[in-house]
């Protein structure tokens, strides 16, 4: 069983999918500490895992923790990060950051300084254990730590490691945003489904498991996307017909010019 001591700063809706998914994976759940001022919060936590420790008050999960994740808002990361400095020198933990938009070299400073800090950019899909997290470590992370917060990220569905903290805005133009374009696709399909004749119901149905078939096909294939479409591709069929109205319509260019809509916002809000 895996032990670290592990504080949540913050006990909300992902906080809640991590604690979940590492006790899910075996992690004990004595060891893990969630501070939320919220009452309702904590108690969302004891009602599903009496084990884990909740309080109130922040500095209570940092006095046990070897391992510190954020996981408040962004906005109210700075007023919540400076008053544990003092805690946090004292004891040096890994400390991870899942806020959307702060830079690892400020949570580091409100901090005090001189921290491992590594960075996570997750998404909605981690509420559901299907989760896709960049993740960035600092140059003081050691080898062990970066293994620790993999599988922190983990328990909420698969990492890739970033080299550079500048591709986080990358990330979350493509695995962050990305959700709402699938979305926005299964809805595509929906209305031209219904257009053709199909039950609102059947449509929606028909394009939601597709949408996940045609995913899981593709993560438990060998093979890259382009050569599974070309597989399914017959000449002169009705999937060929499809394509050439999508390329023509300029599918990858917009694809293209979304995800760099969406980096150059999130480089701006940071
Ligand atoms: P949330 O609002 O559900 O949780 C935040 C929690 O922080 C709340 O329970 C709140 O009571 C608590 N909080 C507020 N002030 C506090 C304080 N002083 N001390 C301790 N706790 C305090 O939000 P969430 O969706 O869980 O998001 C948490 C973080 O994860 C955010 O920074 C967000 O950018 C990031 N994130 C979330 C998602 C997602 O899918 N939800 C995706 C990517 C990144």
């Amino acid at each position: 069983m895996l032990n670290e001591n592990i504080a949540f700063i913050g006990a909300g809706n992902m906080a809640r999918s991590l604690i979940g998914g590492l006790v899910a994976d075996g992690w004990d759940p004595c060891a893990l500490w969630a501070a939320d001022p919220n009452e309702d919060q904590r108690s969302l936590v004891s009602q599903q895992w009496p084990k884990v420790h909740v309080t109130p008050t922040n500095e209570e999960a940092i006095a046990h923790c070897e391992v510190l994740v954020l996981a408040v808002k962004p906005q109210v990361m700075a007023q919540v990060a400076r008053p544990l400095a003092a805690q946090v020198q004292a004891r040096k933990p890994l400390v991870v950051s899942i806020a959307a938009g702060v830079p690892s070299e400020a949570i580091e400073r409100w901090l005090g300084g001189d921290l491992a800090v590594v960075r996570g950019m997750p998404n909605t899909p981690a509420l559901v254990g299907s989760g896709a997290t960049g993740l960035v470590a600092n140059a003081r992370v050691n080898e062990q730590q970066r293994d620790l917060a993999e599988s922190l990220m983990r328990a909420v569905g698969m990492t890739v490691w970033l080299t550079d903290e500048t591709q986080i805005d990358a990330v979350t133009a493509l695995s962050g945003s990305g959700p709402a374009y699938l979305f926005l696709f299964i809805e595509a399909l929906e209305d031209a489904g219904t257009q053709l004749g199909l039950p609102r119901e059947t449509a929606r149905l028909l394009a939601l498991q597709t949408a996940f078939g045609a995913a899981r096909l593709a993560l438990e294939s060998d093979e890259d996307a382009a050569t599974l479409r070309a597989r399914v591709t017959s000449r002169g069929g009705t999937t060929e017909q499809a394509l050439a109205v999508l390329e023509a319509g300029g599918l990858r260019d917009l694809m293209q010019q979304a995800l760099t809509a969406a980096r150059n916002r999130s480089h701006a809000l940071a």
